[in-house]
């Protein structure tokens, strides 16, 4: 091989992979294995986090078999990962003190309410730039803490030690050496203070979290070690949570410039600059990436159900053995079909914010039939997108010249068209749809010189560009439409039920 190249871990959800990219940006070869999940009680999810060593490290070692790779060949690598799942193992042995407790876990939901009636919401949001909720690490670690037999004695001799899931793998990859987190993974424990950069004092006491636990927080792109492999040190070199790394891997390097990942659910963020920019809309501010010391603050808003509204056509309703079978069935729809889907399955995200809302179909007809349900459910996902994107332009008071869009679901060109007339807004889809494993693989080369920042506006490589095609007024009804349809499904279910 005659070309250095980048190979980026992604730690997800339900799988690991590792790809391979050259110097343009491609990528030449992917790896990947799934790995188990564990649902011991109704809201809990959990990960066994040597499972998710071995499963990375082996696509690593695949990946590396597979293109018989030698330590020249590579420049370095980046990791990415599913953010908030917390990892607690022993330093002496490394092995993990108990599952890892995954991000969706809901374990500690009482505990959160029970810190917003004590009045520590405004104060949390001040200092990290997140709302209390179950989702984040904090209390997750401090629910190991408490109920996990002997953890609070060991963690408190300092035997025990704490990461995110980039730190997990950065610390088995270097054998030990190196126990440290990058700034936009910290962000999310709710530990991190985004303003000061560095862990929190008071909320390492209010969750009885030591210090002594905590990794050290650096540059997103920067010194995280080695791997020693074939007698030789790779460096570890860039390092950011899966949907900041997405942000970096579409080159939204300056303020105002934001993505949307249509895959399960829809992340869209946005970067804000130097500068954080403080919600009233029911988004969260966090750290995009921290560069030679220097923090970089974006505005993210979630939607929970997006792609998975479309494997709930293809699964429950049984229209389709392929989600993207789901362009072809929508085409077919009457043109002056007014259904509307609302896939609320797990409540609404942001900005509604209501967890009690359920999913609904409004508008049906005697003639609706399946190819109108498709295209609406399809439709649901861009207005949903419609929706954040509106909160997040009236927080940062931009207005937003372009949306790139990368993920699973956005293949779907009908989505995609729908989604740049909806927003009348140009909707940008780039070749590489693996933003998330970009990112990390640019943070990684622009740490080692194997790329500089203006190499990487130059590789990036658009698929398609979707100008808006309707008009205002057409936009504007289905809108009024859709929000109708919304207001209804809110607080369907009964708070007690
Ligand atoms: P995740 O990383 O959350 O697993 P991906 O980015 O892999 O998601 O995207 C997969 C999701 O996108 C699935 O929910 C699937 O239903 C949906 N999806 C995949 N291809 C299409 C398509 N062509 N049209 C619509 N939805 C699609």
């Amino acid at each position: 091989m005659t070309e250095k190249m980048i190979i980026a871990l992604d730690q997800g959800t339900t799988s690991s992979r590792a790809v391979l990219f050259n110097h343009d940006a491609d990528i030449v070869d992917v790896s990947q294995a799934e790995f188990t999940q564990h649902f011991p009680k109704p809201g809990w999810v959990e990960h066994d986090a040597s499972e998710i060593w071995d499963s990375q490290f082996g696509v690593l070692q695949q990946l590396v078999a597979n293109n018989q790779l030698r330590p020249d060949d590579i420049a370095a690598i980046g990791i990415t990962n599913q953010r908030e799942t917390v990892v607690v193992w022993n330093r002496r042995t490394g092995e993990p003190l108990c599952n890892a407790i995954v991000w969706q876990d809901r374990r500690t939901a009482a505990r959160c309410d029970e810190l917003e009636a004590s009045g520590w919401a405004d104060k949390i949001q001040a200092k990290t730039g997140l709302v209390i909720d179950a989702y984040f690490s904090g209390t997750k670690l401090e629910w190991i803490l408490n109920n996990v037999e002997g953890a609070r004695a060991q963690a408190e001799s300092g035997d025990l030690l704490f990461g995110t899931v980039d730190s997990w793998v950065i610390w088995k990859l270097t054998d030990g050496a190196v126990h440290a987190t990058d700034a936009s993974n910290a962000s999310r424990t709710l530990l991190f203070n985004i303003n000061t950069g560095d862990w929190d004092d008071e909320l390492l006491e209010l969750l009885s979290v030591p210090r002594s636990m905590l990794p050290e927080v650096r540059d997103s792109s920067g010194d995280f070690g080695s791997v020693s492999f074939q007698g030789a040190d790779v460096p570890i070199a860039g390092v950011a949570g899966d949907q900041q790394a997405a942000l970096f891997g579409q080159t939204c390097f300056s303020r105002g410039m934001a993505k949307n990942t249509y895959g399960t659910g829809c992340f869209m963020l946005m970067n804000t600059g130097s500068e954080r920019i403080d919600s009233h809309c029911g988004l969260l501010s966090t750290v995009a990436w921290r560069l030679q010391g220097k923090l970089t603050y974006a505005l993210e808003g979630s939607v929970f159900i997006a792609g998975a509204a479309v494997q709930w056509l293809r699964d429950e309703l049984e229209f389709f053995d392929n989600a993207s079978d789901s362009e072809a069935l929508a085409l077919q729809a009457n043109p002056e079909s007014d259904v509307v889907v609302v896939p609320a399955f797990a409540g609404l995200g942001a900005p509604h914010w209501d967890m009690y809302a359920r999913g609904a179909i409004f508008g049906l007809t005697r003639d609706s039939g399946r190819a109108e349900i498709a295209k609406a459910t399809l439709q649901s996902l861009a207005f949903q997108t419609f929706d954040v994107l509106q909160a997040m332009q009236q927080d940062s008071g931009i207005e937003m010249s372009a949306l790139n869009v990368d993920g699973g679901a956005i293949a779907n060109d009908f989505l995609a068209q729908f989604q740049a007339d909806v927003l009348q807004t140009p909707v940008i889809r780039p070749k590489v749809l693996e933003s998330t494993a970009l990112g990390a693989a640019y943070l990684a080369g622009l740490s080692v010189g194997y790329w500089q920042q203006a190499d990487l506006e130059r590789v990036r490589d658009i698929d398609k560009q979707f100008e808006p095609r309707s008009e205002h007024r057409e936009v504007a009804a289905l809108l009024k439409q859709w929000h109708k349809a919304v207001e209804r499904s809110k607080q369907w279910i009964d708070a007690d039920e």
